[in-house]
């Protein structure tokens, strides 16, 4: 069965060979290492979650494909139920790890190259679909975590790719070759790109003729020559290196974020799923980013569950959770998480498949959803702290916690309500800190406003498809207006 423990998926990051550099050091072993040994448990719990009778259900499904057992995040959706699952198992993860666990860009990768390849090969006579379906049977055999590789450096964001002063500010072909090309470049914000086996390219914005050289999609292996990992800081850090566990606020899991660089990457023909069709170029995007926008409609409404708990105990550890006010600021944070949620739901309902058969969610609902993230965990960030108190951004040291000689006083002066441990009242604030201003923000905050795009991309999308012309007619039709109007 084509399903990974997660002991065997460490194992077989552990065999790659990533030229990897992490806070100036060239790092041989990124498996262990303590900066990123929490985004790795995270990754880990996918394939741990899928051998859970509780959890299989979600956690895997049937491939289309080969029929066997596999891992939900390497499987093309095959229905609107496959998208909602999707949906669900993103939020259970979310919940599980208060973390981005980083497989999902790679799920969403799949299914947005599958259909686009089969439509590329339709207008222009290529083979680029079945090179990928091949290459797709591999990851679903070997159960790969797969980095969906999209953003590039950009530069000068009012210049085209072509137009760049450095032309390598876009992933480009370099070389063609007899039996492949050679790529270079980069890709930034990489979620978990050095815990994948594999990294998918994609191009990262809609392309016209001049661009040709830059309309490129392609899979490697994630230690190919010539790739170059340059891992990403989070706010505070540090606090994965030290000893203790109360500090860093989410004990064992963590996202992870890298630079990575292309200097002449040598992909063979088998694995070149796009190369020069820029036509296709912004249906790969769109359709990427609504899959991606999608997501975050289940993910960031689990780790809401875990901020909207921890806020909760808070409130009960300051001896507050009976205060109306409270109440309602919780209830507040539950009917903006919930409405993430429903917005994940329903643009998976309103799924509609492809040509390939692969599910697709609506467009305009996923970028509603996405839109609203990249407000409400910020209102449910404000609400977290505001019921936390200043205490979260003030108090001591685990280790001084442990002191002897201060551990009295913390113990004295930093009890809440008499009945719960000082230490819990700390582990819980330490806790809302990390999602809110720490390391876990990364991926509650920031990622919210900026991952899947910015929310300019989104209102982009939304005014395309809002058709307001159907709307106009339905005014019309309402108000008694029959005639057509003169420009
Ligand atoms: Fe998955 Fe969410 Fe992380 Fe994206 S941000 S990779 S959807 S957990
Ligand atoms: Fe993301």
């Amino acid at each position: 069965m084509p399903l990974k423990t997660a002991t065997e998926y460490v194992a077989s990051l552990r065999k790659m060979n990533c030229t990897a550099f992490i806070m100036g050091d060239r790092v041989e072993n990124t498996v262990d290492h303590p900066l990123v040994k929490p985004s790795l448990n995270a990754v880990s719990l996918t394939y741990e979650l899928a051998h859970d009778q509780n959890y299989a259900a979600l956690l895997t499904t049937r491939s289309s494909l080969t029929g066997e057992t596999i891992s939900r995040f390497c499987h093309l959706h095959q229905s609107a139920e496959d998208l909602v699952a999707k949906v669900k198992m993103l939020r259970l993860l979310g919940q599980k790890t208060a973390a981005c666990f980083q497989r999902c860009v790679g799920m969403d990768a799949i299914n947005a190259v599958d259909s686009t390849t089969f439509e590329v090969d339709c207008a222009h006579g290529t083979v680029y679909h079945q090179r990928f379906r091949a290459w797709l049977k591999q990851m679903q055999a070997e159960d790969w975590t797969v980095d969906g590789a999209m953003t590039d450096p950009k530069g000068d964001r009012g210049k085209t790719p072509s137009q760049q002063t450095d032309p390598d500010m876009y992933l480009r072909v370099v070389a063609e070759q007899h039996d492949g090309i050679v790529v270079r470049g980069a890709k930034v914000h990489q979620t978990g790109a050095l815990n994948s086996h594999e990294i998918l390219v994609m191009p990262t914005a809609a392309l016209s003729a001049s661009d040709r050289a830059y309309a490129v999609a392609f899979a490697v292996p994630a230690d190919s020559p010539g790739l170059i990992y340059i891992y990403g800081r989070q706010a505070s850090d540090m606090r994965k290196l030290e000893a203790g566990t109360l500090d860093v606020g989410n004990a064992r899991f963590g996202g992870q974020e890298c630079l990575v660089v292309f200097d002449d990457v040598f992909v063979p023909w088998a694995r070149v799923f796009l190369y020069g069709e820029y036509d296709f170029a912004g249906t790969l995007v769109e359709r990427f980013a609504a899959y991606h926008r999608q997501s975050y409609g289940g993910c960031k409404v689990g780790v809401g569950d875990v901020l909207i708990g921890a806020t909760s105990l808070a409130a009960e550890y300051n001896g507050v959770s009976g205060a109306s006010h409270i109440k309602d600021k919780l209830i507040e944070m539950t009917h903006l998480n919930e409405t993430l949620y429903a917005c994940g739901l329903a643009c998976s309902s309103e799924g509609r498949p492809t040509a390939t058969g692969t599910y697709l969610v609506d467009l305009l609902l996923a970028n509603v959803c996405k839109q609203n993230v990249t407000r409400f965990p910020y209102e449910i960030s404000r609400l977290a702290e505001d019921i936390a108190g200043g205490l979260m951004v003030t108090m001591p040291s685990e280790s001084d916690l442990k002191n002897p000689a201060t551990k009295p006083w913390l113990e004295k002066y930093l009890q809440g309500a008499p009945h719960v441990p000082t230490e819990s009242r700390l582990r819980i604030l330490r806790l809302i800190e990390n999602l809110t201003l720490g390391a876990g923000a990364v991926g509650y905050r920031t990622e919210s406003m900026h991952g899947a795009g910015s929310p300019q991309a989104q209102r982009i999308m939304i005014g395309r498809l809002a058709v307001f012309s159907g709307k106009q007619e339905l005014a019309k039709a309402i108000a008694g207006i029959t005639e057509g109007c003169e420009a």
